[in-house]
């Protein structure tokens, strides 16, 4: 009989382990997500600044899985994990397992700060993407026509919250668009009245990465006018003001949010298992603590038994998919009785893009900058994007857009049942 493994969450983890357990007659599987596609988080900034569509970077799950027989997908939101009777409920209906395996991501963490978490953007998903897009078209246009001076000030100062690679990808994206395209394309506006805040509590940006990814990000986005504001944390934004640890405020219509993040809640877990920032504890064979058949990967998890990483792995990519290709590994060994693999963590390195052909690349033995960083940057980003046609077609769209430096796709759309009303 094959053994039923539900997996909840088709991001980079869920997408690998299925990867290594398709067509395997020994398993039945069921990925259950949220959404009906799989999507690719590090070029999300790219959507929420009008420069690629978000259909680069998504595909759909049923469309990814028509070719491996022993998989379905479940369209629902995991709502609860019975333990005992090794169910699970979703808001779309409950399903049993044999094997349950839980890799559903992170969420924004707003630290508790509750106005922020009402009235800033946050950047996580294609939807909060999009939302930002329209977002900051709308403050433009808004912008454009005001004149009275304070509120276009207000309404044009942008806010990123968070000095790690979201957030300086964004805001060097956000400063070369208002030199490419708002002076272009907003001749009303005052652009001297503009500016792009990056502020983060630690005192540099990018902290996990090199000194010298650290001084080339500051040096490059405080060449485009970025004002970066360090060891100073974001501690409320009310009446549209930003209010800084240091007691100063920046009136804005736009806090970004790319703070930080916690492991998603999962009900029904024994409450041992939860730890440090939400994440699920789990050991070398990423088997949920006090449980016997559920298992935990990626972001979500945290595995304190790889000896190079005695804090936890980083929440990356590729911790995610080497997590999933052991587990699926370990999944054959089980069945065959074999004795099963430890993780342990390969890490290939780390990197963020600055400006137009320019990035920072941090390997595991020597880090470099500059053209052929943005080069690595892109070829690394299109590699794992799922399908043939979203590498071309991506590719191709990117190409012609740093040539241009013009994306058109500046289009405000609110997606509505009725047009009239
Ligand atoms: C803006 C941004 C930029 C990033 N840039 C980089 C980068 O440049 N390099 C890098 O290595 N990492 C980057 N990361 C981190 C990287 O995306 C994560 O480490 C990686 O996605 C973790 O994979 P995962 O499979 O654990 O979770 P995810 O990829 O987050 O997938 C989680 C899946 O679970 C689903 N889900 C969530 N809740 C539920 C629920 N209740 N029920 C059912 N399904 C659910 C979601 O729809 C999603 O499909 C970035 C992250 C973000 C947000």
């Amino acid at each position: 009989m094959a053994k039923h493994i539900i997996i909840v969450g088709g991001g980079f983890a869920g997408v690998h382990i299925i990867k290594s357990l398709k067509n395997d007659p020994d398993f039945k599987i069921t990925l259950v997500d949220k959404n009906n596609y799989h999507f690719f988080p590090p070029l999300i900034y790219q959507v929420a600044t009008s420069f690629i569509q978000a259909t680069n970077i998504s595909y759909p799950f049923r469309k990814m899985i028509d070719n491996f027989d022993n998989v379905h997908f479940h369209m629902g939101s995991l709502v609860k994990v019975n333990t005992e009777s090794k169910t699970i409920e979703t808001d779309t209906g409950n399903l049993s397992y044999d094997y349950l395996i839980l890799s559903m991501g992170t969420e924004t963490n707003f630290f508790g700060m509750e106005n922020v978490q009402r009235c800033s953007l946050p950047m996580k998903s294609i939807e909060e993407a999009l939302y930002l897009r329209n977002h900051m078209l709308l403050t433009l246009e808004e912008a454009a026509r005001n004149k009275d001076v304070r509120i276009a000030q207000r309404l044009q100062n942008i806010v990123i919250a968070g000095g790690g690679p979201t957030g300086v990808e964004l805001a060097g994206m956000i400063a070369e668009m208002g030199k490419y395209i708002a002076e272009k394309e907003y001749p009303e506006m005052k652009l001297s009245l503009s500016s792009i805040y990056l502020i983060d509590a630690l005192p540099s940006l990018l902290s996990p990465m090199s000194k010298m990814a650290q001084k080339t990000a500051y040096d490059k986005l405080k060449n485009l006018g970025v004002k970066i504001i360090l060891n100073v944390s974001v501690k409320d934004y009310k009446d549209k003001k930003v209010m800084l640890s240091d007691g100063n405020f920046i009136e804005t219509e736009t806090l970004i949010w790319t703070s930080g993040v916690i492991g998603r809640e999962v009900p029904g877990l024994p409450a041992e298992s939860i730890v440090k920032g939400r994440r699920i504890a789990v050991d070398a064979y990423n088997k949920v603590n006090h449980t016997n058949d559920i298992f935990a990967l990626g972001d979500i998890c945290l595995q304190l038994t790889d000896e190079n990483f005695p804090k936890g792995h980083p929440q990356l990519a590729q911790v995610a998919i080497q997590q999933a290709k052991n587990l699926g590994k370990n999944f054959k060994k089980m069945e065959k009785g074999e004795t099963l693999t430890p993780f342990s963590y390969n890490n290939k390195g780390s990197m963020a893009i600055i400006s137009k052909f320019n990035a920072v690349v941090d390997l595991p033995k020597f880090s470099f900058n500059g053209f052929i960083a943005w080069l690595t940057w892109l070829f690394i980003h299109v590699i794992p994007l799922v399908s043939f046609r979203s590498k071309i077609r991506l590719a191709l769209d990117w190409f012609r857009l740093f040539i241009t430096n013009n994306p058109s796709i500046r289009m405000i759309l609110y997606p509505k049942r009725n047009t009239d009303n």
